[in-house]
């Protein structure tokens, strides 16, 4: 294997650089490590999820721009029906997040909207 730090090739069971001392990461082939598991890897993908928190995280983030913020409140809180109706989906705080984003964005959007209907 290579050292992940200054990439010198050293013995698949090393453990430490022969050239660096830094530590070597263990083999691969001995974790039973599941991406399922990871917190982290849950939050960027998009693994046993509601796909309507998918929407409504998506929506919210473009809540910021103004454009689909009562979008985003409508996905929002169609994806927390769809979780409480399905427990083992996930994705609970994207749509709160939604709700959220689509509550403080849909007030001046909606002042837009009358503002461009009143000319
Ligand atoms: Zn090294």
């Amino acid at each position: 294997m290579y050292c992940t730090q200054c990439g010198t090739q050293n013995a698949d069971q090393a453990q430490v650089c022969i050239r660096c001392k830094t530590a070597m990461a263990a083999p691969a082939v001995t974790s039973t490590y599941s991406i399922e598991d990871d917190v982290g890897m849950r939050i960027l993908l998009p693994v046993g999820r509601s796909g309507w928190a998918i929407a409504a995280g998506y929506a919210g983030l473009f809540a910021l721009l103004f454009f689909p913020a009562p979008v985003a409140l409508i996905l929002g809180i169609v994806g927390i029906l769809d979780i409480k109706k399905n427990p083992e989906k996930h994705g609970m705080g994207r749509c709160i997040f939604a709700v959220i984003m689509g509550v403080l964005f849909s007030l001046p959007f909606l002042l837009l909207l009358i503002g461009a209907l009143a000319g």
